[in-house]
């Protein structure tokens, strides 16, 4: 084995890992999971996204568990907001409930 070929072995590996992190980053993504079920695979509704789901906030999008059907709205970066309380007004992510003992 040259250098050479131990060079491109090593930038062989270096692409395969990068190639697996950014899968990694994608699947992530694509699998978020549901707040109110914890179960991966919040679906973005594009139906509702369609040109907007509110007229105050034209980035927000709109998600739907496939498991429990709950349905939330996120402005771009933001948390998800369950769809009532995103009625209600709130944009920014609600606190637990504490627990009183
Ligand atoms: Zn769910």
């Amino acid at each position: 084995m040259t250098t050479d070929e131990w060079w491109g072995i090593g930038l062989t590996i270096a692409i395969a890992a990068a190639a697996i992190g950014v899968m990694a980053v994608v699947v992530q993504l694509s699998r978020t999971r549901c707040p109110a079920c914890r179960k991966p695979g919040l679906e973005l509704d594009l139906r509702a996204s369609a040109g907007g789901v509110d007229d105050q906030a034209p980035d927000a999008r709109q998600f739907r568990c496939p498991h429990c059907e709950a349905e939330f709205r996120r402005e771009d970066g933001g948390p998800l907001i369950p769809r009532s309380a995103w009625e209600a007004g709130a944009r920014e992510e609600i606190p637990r409930a504490r627990v009183h003992r």
